[in-house]
């Protein structure tokens, strides 16, 4: 993509209304622009990390076994009014009422939808177990929306539902999802750490909320150090192909045994427990939640299958959540400098910044079209008539993982920089094929012919 085509609209000034560094950076970076009171219109670069984010949520519960549906944002109220939830929700739902006087809502999420939907198409034993999930846009009428995409109104979610016949499989469910969502997190450059929680206005009984740990957090968490280097990653690459129920219950208990809560479930009696220099408090952004609720919502819906026995029994069910809106200002929060946003290469809105310090000399053009031509549409070619200091503060700005710097200077001999924006390695002077192939592509020119 060229930059002097695109729709990037970068500020240099840092916006008033922005209190935190993730909601200024998504404004100066031109991800997002507000457009109501927490409703946010996302621009190209920003739709750009929000579908890749969306991908790797939706790649990762694929592989745990869950099927994508799509229902729709707005449903009708009698479907709440079955759970009984109609009432009770109060203030955060958006009512609606059609030409024809019916009651609507924006939903603010869909236990109630899926459940209806399971009670027509699952009648026996043979069509459990379950777990349906889908990406859309929710709304909750926040009393107060805030820090961007943090706390917006109209918001991403990634919510699934899991139907079991009884607790073991309803367990084994939460038990995937949790490890589902360790693999989510770690795919996508950030630690979240699964903190016992509260279940609020879902109901149930068995509870955990992912936390990335930022001081502009809005919950206040309480953790054991241990947690900090859960071997998960080894652990995950051990279950790459498919769950073994026996690695599912040792990364269970490696995420669940040590203690960690938000301050609605703080246990003192239990805190007192982890010795002091392990004890961790901070704040943290919840980017997901998991619930084990039983058969709330079959009961009170009317959702029953006939066993293998002959008996019938409400399915068990869970419900799991992931902000992949909210994730965008979090994991910003949690990776940026004062010069910008550090993004990981798996999300990034382009994973190379192609910067020509010298618009117009042949020889610098020709080595940026040609590596232009080379990366496509993962990398941002800012060919603009701009100095070479604007270009460099954008580029660190917008975050792209890794920048080529090509100038007059280098380009006569057939190099160009190649840097990497979170500073773990220094900057190399390369031949154009060398950048290339240490970004992983295979040049079949020789580096002076281009
Ligand atoms: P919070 O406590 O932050 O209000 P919640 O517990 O009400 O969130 P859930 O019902 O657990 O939210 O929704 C699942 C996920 O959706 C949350 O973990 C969070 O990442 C995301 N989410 C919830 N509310 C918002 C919002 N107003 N804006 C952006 N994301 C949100
Ligand atoms: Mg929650």
């Amino acid at each position: 993509m060229r930059l002097s085509a695109s729709l990037i609209p970068t500020l240099k000034e840092t916006p008033a209304e922005a209190q935190i560094a993730s909601h200024r950076l998504m404004l100066r970076a031109g991800l997002v622009r507000q457009m109501a009171s927490g409703i946010y219109a996302w621009l190209p670069a920003g739709l750009r990390v929000l579908t890749k984010i969306a991908n790797i949520v939706r790649e990762e519960q694929d592989r745990a076994g869950a099927q994508e549906l799509l229902m729709p944002t707005i449903q009708s109220a009698d479907l709440w009014r079955e759970s009984g939830r109609y009432d009770v929700y109060g203030k955060e739902m958006l009512r609606i009422t059609d030409r024809h006087d019916r009651e609507l809502l924006y939903g603010p999420t869909n236990e109630e939808m899926i459940t209806v939907i399971m009670r027509e198409g699952a009648k026996s034993y043979r069509d459990l177990p379950q777990i349906l999930y889908h990406i859309q846009w929710k709304f909750r009428d926040e009393v107060r929306p805030r820090f961007g995409v943090l706390r917006g109104r109209e918001f991403l979610m990634k919510d699934a539902y899991s139907f079991d016949l009884d607790y073991e499989g309803a367990f084994l469910s939460y038990k995937k999802m949790m490890h589902c969502y360790t693999r989510i997190f770690q795919r996508l450059g950030v630690s979240a750490i699964p903190m016992r929680a509260d279940t609020g206005q879902i109901g149930g009984d068995l509870s955990h909320e992912f936390h990335i740990l930022a001081p502009t957090g809005e919950s206040a968490v309480f953790y054991d150090s241990d947690l900090d280097y859960a071997d998960i990653e080894n652990q995950n690459d051990r279950t790459k192909f498919g769950y073994d129920p026996k690695t599912l219950d040792v990364i269970y208990a490696s995420l669940t045994t040590k203690y960690a809560a938000t301050d609605e479930k703080h246990d003192l009696e239990a805190w007192a427990k982890v010795p002091d220099v392990r004890k961790r408090e901070g704040r943290g952004i919840e980017v997901g939640q998991i619930f084990y609720f039983g058969t709330k919502y079959s009961e009170k819906m009317g959702f029953s299958v006939v066993r293998k026995d002959g008996l019938r029994v409400f399915p068990e069910m869970g419900s799991y959540g992931v902000g992949v809106s909210r994730l965008v200002g979090a994991i910003i929060e949690a990776r940026h400098d004062e010069l910008g946003i550090i993004w990981p290469d798996s999300i990034a809105p382009f994973r190379v910044g192609i910067l020509n310090l010298r618009q117009g000399d042949p020889l610098t053009d020709q080595i940026c079209e040609h590596l232009h031509t080379k990366l496509g549409a993962e990398a941002l070619y800012d060919d603009r008539e701009e100095r070479a200091g604007v270009k460099f503060a954008e580029a660190d700005l917008m975050g792209h993982p890794w920048q080529i710097i090509v100038g007059p200077k280098g380009a006569a001999n057939g190099l160009v920089q190649l840097k990497r924006r979170d500073g773990k390695t220094s900057p190399r002077e390369l031949s154009v094929q060398g950048a290339l192939s240490a970004l992983g592509i295979e040049d079949d020119l020789p580096p002076r012919s281009v």
